[in-house]
């Protein structure tokens, strides 16, 4: 390290230490990311380390917002000893897996594993000199009969202990369990049999074991052959927000999606998640014969202020702002005049390439027998001819036109304000926005599958990204002006 590193080090660990005393650990956590770069994660040569390193990030994140789920005092002192019990008891969940986040191959040992963590798992070398165990031979050292407590269990401990590891990690595969041996193997070459552990667990399966005996030069023959010239797209399954995170700027999608490094939670979007929260709680109620009125839903928000453990120290003001949005929305015709279907409805839709998953606010019914799809928006209105072009209203749309097999279909943004802004998609606008939906989850798969992410800098968009302390281009952006 040279000095100019080191010294830099030893300002921001004191920085750290000031912020410590006074910061939410959250805060604190997010501010330690950003003045390391992330850790260093963007240096990482192995992309298999980055993801890992992406992932215990993550994990660290997730584990402090339930601390602070838990605990009125988040000052950094208290999270460490919440950190300490959780990792002593070891309820704090294993870390997520680098195969949870994407395709590849991990190499394990048997020892410590838990069960179905894995869709496809080999089990190789199923020979009996590997699984057998050692058998205790008379040179073993033995300890004195006084220093042994009790007799030791019947039978051999050391093949039990191998038998139980071999069965053990016959648990971890969720969909297909591969067991492999040879009958010979280079060092030392001398011939192998199969374990009779292996004999036993196939007894065991029954009907469910498919034994195949390959050709001794068969490992080149069943090495997968990858086509020359395009690559392979594998069909997606994502959320709708995703295909917006990858358009504006695939590397930003790549740092969330891919990464999973961890960002911090504004304010904007928990305040968003608390109005949507009372909305959907309102209207169930209403769809169930109650009489929700303006008068309710206030304290409903009331309620759900109280109960929140968001960031309402440091934005006060939003606790009247939000009542008086709700208020407003519920003397609008918007609330008014019209006839709820259904509340917080899952969809899928069905692009080129990709499966995308969302959620409907609301679905409507109307006197012109449209069906409609209401999203609720705490922002500014926006004009209809700009929400025509919005990625979020088209793929609503598609949505919805899929679901109910036609095509004609409303997207209502119901702004709290009590201003609706309705869009008309017919046969043409679905087409169009399909179109472009799945030309934006091709290129999402194509990127996924040779891994090339590139920056989108914009001064706008960059100041506002989470990355912009390890995103070169991102720098540049902004300090360009
Ligand atoms: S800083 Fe800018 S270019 Fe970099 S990831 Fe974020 S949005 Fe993209």
């Amino acid at each position: 390290m040279d000095l100019a590193a080191a010294q830099r080090c030893v300002q921001d660990i004191h920085e750290l230490h000031a912020a410590s005393l006074r910061e939410d650990v959250r805060d604190l956590f997010q501010l330690a990311l950003e003045a390391s770069g992330f850790l260093g994660i963007i240096d990482e040569q192995s992309g298999v380390a980055r993801l890992q390193m992406g992932a215990n990030l993550n994990k660290l994140g997730e584990l402090l917002e339930t601390f602070a789920d838990w605990s009125d005092d988040r000052r950094v002192s208290t999270a460490l000893r919440y950190l300490g019990v959780l990792r002593d008891s070891r309820e704090g969940g294993e870390l997520p897996s680098i195969e949870a986040i994407e395709d590849g191959v991990v190499l394990l040992t048997a020892h410590g594993s838990k069960g179905l963590e894995w869709p496809v798992v080999f089990l190789s070398r199923c020979t009996e000199r590997r699984w057998q165990g050692r058998t205790r031979s008379s040179s073993d050292l033995q300890l004195p009969d006084d220093l042994v407590p009790e007799p030791p269990p019947p039978g051999d401990v050391a093949v039990d202990e191998e038998r139980r590891l071999f069965y053990v990690a016959s648990t971890r595969a969720r969909d297909r369990l591969v067991y492999t041996w040879a009958r010979s193997y280079p060092q030392p070459s001398s011939e192998e049999s199969c374990t009779p552990f292996l004999t036993m667990a196939m007894s065991l399966r029954g009907g469910s074991v498919l034994s195949k005996e390959l050709p001794a030069d068969s490992t080149v023959a069943v090495r997968a052959q990858r086509p020359s010239g395009a690559p392979v797209l594998q069909r997606l399954s994502i959320a709708v927000s995703d295909l917006g995170v990858f358009r504006s700027c695939p590397r930003r999608y790549n740092y969330l999606r891919r990464w999973h490094l961890p960002v911090r939670p504004d304010a904007r979007s928990w305040y968003g998640t608390m109005i949507h929260e009372v909305l959907r709680s309102a209207a169930t109620r209403r769809m169930a014969g109650e009489a929700v009125n303006a008068d309710v839903v206030a304290s409903m928000w009331q309620a759900a202020w109280e109960q929140s453990r968001g960031p309402k120290g440091r934005h006060a003001e939003l606790r009247a702002h939000g009542e008086a949005q709700l208020r407003g929305y519920l003397e609008s015709p918007g609330w008014i005049d019209t006839t709820i279907d259904q509340v917080e409805e899952p969809v899928t839709i069905s692009l080129d390439h990709a499966d995308a998953a969302g959620r409907f606010d609301r679905v409507d019914r109307r006197t012109d027998g449209i069906p409609t799809v209401v999203d609720y928006k705490t922002g500014r209105p926006k004009e209809e001819a700009a929400l025509r072009a919005d990625l979020q209203l088209r793929a609503y749309a598609v949505a919805l036109a899929q679901r109910e097999q036609t095509d004609e279909v409303a997207v209502e943004f119901h702004y709290l304000q009590g201003a609706v802004t309705r869009v008309i998609a017919d046969k043409g606008f679905l087409r169009k926005a399909h179109g472009h939906l799945s030309a934006t989850a091709r290129e999402l798969a194509l990127a996924s599958s040779t891994g090339s992410f590139p920056p989108k800098p914009s001064r706008w968009q960059c100041q506002r990204c989470d990355f912009r302390t390890v995103c070169d281009e991102g720098r540049a952006a902004l300090l360009a002006g």
